[in-house]
């Protein structure tokens, strides 16, 4: 297999053979060519029905035309210029019109960029130094929040990373998520700067928020002095237009964007209101920066992403999809005779092999994880691809169709019959 032959070669210039954890697939990763619609196409002339999109931008799925267009376009006129652009001033306006909590926002490269910066403003704005953060929620690879982290991190088996010192942690407070009064015996402490948090959480498979809990969290902070951070990474521009706020009306103080947000390019985005927000440098004392900041390329492929989904015919169709797949499977594995659990939300969703319900973290490491790469494998022998791992997501783009879903039902009867 060429797939097999490149992962060798691979693994002697790349860490493991992959340029980030999550892709190490055992007994080994399958080499891309191309991605077109809801399909990639493998070095050995295979395609997969594609459920990771590259763990959640790809919401309009693979090459999308418009964003291929917007993406060519720009490239002509140059790919980086250090000034600032009328591009970004339309990009910001149109995300700000989307996202109901934020007046003002600053673009960066990368999620794990967003929630370095919205921690470090949180901190800045309230002159606190404590983060409470919830067990198995992942929010990028630095070092505020690499601990019990979920993702690669759990998958890997290092929800705390070495080489982060106990000096940078000791602010981040660990808490189960659903829990309120872990939250509440948390904010007793009154270093606490902030609250971060995946909506729904979607890298320890997904889990939901148990209904109110996020309202609870608003109204627990609210009277504190303590800010509330939604990391929409994910849920921006997936669960709606403008997200898992908008979805559940709960307005945090500060949100973090990126995946879909960049239409496929790298992204992230630091979003508040006008007064958190000018604290950030050049008008506050809050420093953040990057060269690629706001970079041309993102702006447009972003532009032309969020273009598309603002009249909401592509969450009518996705949502669909997803209710689908999560009755589907459902039900696959009644009959079969499986303990699983289904759950997600619009075009989220994951199966946990476990017969206990999954509320938080401690409850998702009781799936079956084993098992369920076995699944996975058999669903990509099959031609479907799950993200391999129990402690991720799947996501469905509008290239998916009744077609995909029928076909990935039939994949996963069978894979999991077999099992
Ligand atoms: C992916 C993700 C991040 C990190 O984003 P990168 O672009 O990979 O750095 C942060 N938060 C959440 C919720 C994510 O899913």
């Amino acid at each position: 297999m060429r797939s097999e032959e490149l992962f060798e070669e691979s693994k002697k210039y790349l860490v493991g053979g992959v340029n980030s954890p999550v892709r190490a697939m055992k007994p080994y990763p399958f080499f891309t060519e191309r991605g077109e619609g809801c399909r990639l196409y493998d070095a050995d002339g295979r395609s997969y029905i594609d459920y990771c999109l590259a763990y959640g931008p790809l919401i309009l799925g693979h090459a999308y035309p418009k964003v291929a267009e917007a993406v060519k376009a720009q490239i002509e006129h140059g790919s980086a210029y250090g000034t600032p652009t009328e591009l970004e001033l339309n990009f910001a306006k149109k995300v700000m019109e989307a996202v109901p909590s934020a007046e003002m926002v600053r673009f960066v490269n990368t999620g794990t960029e967003a929630t370095m910066g919205a921690i470090r403003l949180a901190r800045g704005y309230t002159g606190k130094n404590k983060i409470i953060k919830f067990e198995g929620a992942f929010h990028g690879a630095h070092d505020y929040v690499l601990v019990k982290a979920g993702s690669g991190a759990t998958t890997h088996g290092m929800p705390t990373s070495a080489g982060v010192p106990e000096d940078t942690t000791k602010n981040t407070i660990i808490v189960p998520f659903n829990d309120e009064s872990a939250v509440e015996n948390a904010l007793k402490d009154e270093d606490t700067a902030g609250i971060i948090l995946e909506p729904i959480m979607g890298n320890a498979g997904c889990i939901m928020p148990k209904d109110g809990y996020l309202k609870f969290l608003r109204e627990a902070t609210a009277d504190k002095d303590v800010l509330l951070i939604f990391d929409e990474v994910i849920t921006g521009f997936r669960l709606a237009y403008g997200g898992a706020q908008e979805h559940y009306n709960v307005a945090p103080d500060i949100t973090t964007l990126g995946k879909i947000l960049g239409g496929g390019l790298p992204i992230g985005a630091i979003a508040a209101s006008r007064e958190i927000m000018e604290n950030m440098a050049p008008l506050g004392k809050v420093y953040q920066a990057g060269t690629f900041n706001g970079n041309p390329i993102s702006m447009a492929a972003g532009l032309a992403a969020i273009t598309e989904l603002e009249d909401g015919r592509v969450y009518k169709k996705v949502n669909a999809l997803g209710e689908r797949m999560r009755r589907g499977l459902e039900e696959v594995a009644t009959d079969l005779g499986i303990e699983a659990r289904v759950y997600g939300i619009a075009s989220m969703f994951q199966m946990y092999l476990t017969g206990e319900d999954v509320v938080d973290y401690q409850t998702a490491l009781k799936a079956d994880k084993d098992l369920f790469l076995s699944f996975q494998q058999e669903l990509l022998k099959r031609g479907v691809f799950f993200p391999p791992s129990q402690y991720e997501c799947n996501f469905i783009s509008y290239a998916h169709g009744e077609e995909e879903a029928e076909k990935t039902l039939e994949a996963a009867e069978d894979a999991l019959r077999g099992l």
